[in-house]
């Protein structure tokens, strides 16, 4: 079976960890700060924080940003849930804005279309961009929206670490960007995740609250607001410290195996079977998600595909299909790509660990399942 994605943890990452374990600082220690000090050089920025995983840190960036009961927060149709679960969680709505057919970005006509046209009655304070499956499409274009309209801007960079809009590296560009270290993102701690920001004040407040609004200091413990714990452990540091030098390499793999499919795919995109992104520019290729013509029933060419040793899936949800944020203003908007994402998209195996053939037997598996089925 040509699985959908395989984590990578390097041998030294697993005797980093044996160190550790045995050293008895488990909770958030040497291995975390220097973890965070790395992850700010690589990216270049200011400040990083480790947290216990991706949805910690949007919380905690949206906690920091003062944003809660009687606050608006636009999210994309089409993401991972977390996205719009957090904000509802502080107590602030979640606008959905649908995305782009192109990227799978917020679209970025409607989310100024939104802007505008908002009335209400919540104040919408901040845009949540999703930098969907690594694609840094329209990065900076949000950054000039969020600061013409004076809204906050958080990255949901959860599965974009490594991945740069025009010099610009994902997660840089607005208050806070937050990455996700689930197994199922190109770094893994097992669980994890980490914000970062420019703004040293916001990074303050962060800190704060990732560890019960306590601080360290010359007299003692002292409790300075109330806090959550959203440690990272360190030996989950270690882990994030031993693959974050591998990083680049892992990305330019992807890169490669993604241009293959592109070309190999070809084909199946002049017959209009499928579509696939239009760029990869600065992609750091999470995961490569097509979209499936839309006589063809995905459900059908999983499990066929399954019969023919590929793993495939769905690429991700659209929030307005949920039905769990069922606003005024969600309800009364439709979101056609958003939907057609949800139901037609469709991911294919992508990770370090294949190899040329695998593509090419993917390709094959996936000409001969849809011309199975459309003849
Ligand atoms: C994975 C992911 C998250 C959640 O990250 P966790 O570490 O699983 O909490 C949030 N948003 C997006 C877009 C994701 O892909």
């Amino acid at each position: 079976m040509i699985k959908l994605s395989q984590p990578q943890i390097p041998e030294d990452a697993i005797e980093r960890v044996g160190d550790i374990l045995r050293s008895g600082q488990l909770v958030h220690g040497d291995e975390c700060n220097a973890f965070e000090s790395e992850l700010a050089a690589y990216l270049g920025a200011k400040h990083a924080l480790v947290v216990s995983n991706g949805t910690a840190a949007l919380h905690l960036a949206l906690l920091a940003l003062d944003i809660g009961p009687g606050d608006a927060v636009i999210v994309p149709d089409f993401t991972f849930t977390a996205t719009a679960n957090i904000v509802e969680i502080t107590g602030a709505k979640a606008v959905i804005v649908d995305v782009e057919r192109s990227s799978y970005n917020l679209d970025p006509i409607k989310l100024i279309e939104c802007i505008e046209n908002w009335n209400g009655p919540e104040k919408l304070k901040a845009l949540m961009p999703v930098l969907e499956f690594g694609n840094p499409s329209n990065l900076n274009t949000y950054r000039q929206i969020a600061e013409k309209y004076n809204l906050n801007m958080i990255e949901d960079a959860a599965c974009a670490l490594g991945a740069s809009d025009e010099g610009t590296k994902v997660g840089t560009a607005g208050d806070f960007g937050c990455f996700s270290f689930h197994p199922r993102k190109t770094l893994t701690t097992g669980e994890g995740g980490a914000l970062v920001t420019n703004n040293t004040e916001l990074f303050q407040k962060a800190a704060l609250l990732r560890s019960h609004g306590m601080e360290r200091s010359s007299e003692g413990v002292v409790f300075k607001c109330v806090g959550l714990n959203y440690r990272l452990t360190n030996f989950q540091g270690a882990i994030g410290r031993a693959i974050l030098p591998h990083l680049n390499n892992w990305i330019a793999q992807r890169q490669e195996l993604a241009a293959q499919y592109k070309e190999e795919l070809s084909t199946l995109i002049d017959s209009k079977l499928i579509t696939i992104p239009d760029v990869f520019i600065g992609h750091s290729v999470q995961t490569f998600m097509v979209v499936l013509a839309s006589q063809l029933k995905r459900s059908d060419i999983i499990f066929e595909l399954k019969a023919e040793g590929v793993e495939s899936n769905l690429g991700a949800q659209s929030m307005s299909a949920l039905g769990l944020f069922l606003h005024q203003q969600n309800i009364k908007t439709s979101y056609p790509v958003g939907q057609e994402l949800y139901q037609q998209g469709l991911a294919l195996p992508l990770h370090e660990g294949m190899t040329k053939d695998d593509v090419s037997n993917v390709v094959a598996a996936l000409s001969l399942v849809l011309n199975n089925v459309t003849r």
